[in-house]
């Protein structure tokens, strides 16, 4: 039996609310494209973002949707902010209170007390 290997493509459009998508055999890949069902793929494109994702835009509007929603932005990053940007005092007191909370508990159910633990 001989050694058959294919390639197959799958073009699905990150547009907002499209549902535009097709998978093909690239051997197949000239008649899929001239097929007027398959109109939109002539007008298809592929958005490379900063953080290496690859977008799929089957119209102007699909991309122009994408763009609204943000989805060309790269993801946020998470925000590390220093303790004293915040109020350093305020932060300090909040866990020293925490924490007092949490010893108190502790000391109240080894005694054997009810504890509210809300
Ligand atoms: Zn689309």
């Amino acid at each position: 039996m001989p050694v058959i290997e294919t390639q197959i493509r799958t073009l699905t459009c990150d547009g907002k609310e499209c549902d535009k998508t097709i998978t093909y055999d690239m051997k197949t890949h000239n008649q899929v494209i001239l097929d007027p069902v398959n109109a939109w793929l002539l007008n298809t494109r592929i958005v490379s973002t900063a953080d290496g994702r690859n977008l799929v835009f089957c119209s102007s509007l699909c991309e122009a949707s994408a763009v609204e929603s943000g989805l060309n932005d790269p993801p946020q990053l998470k925000k590390v902010v220093s303790i004293t940007d915040v109020g350093g005092s305020a932060a300090i007191k909040f866990a020293a209170a925490a924490a007092k909370k949490a010893a108190d508990a502790t000391r109240a159910l080894k005694e054997g007390q009810n504890v509210n633990l809300g």
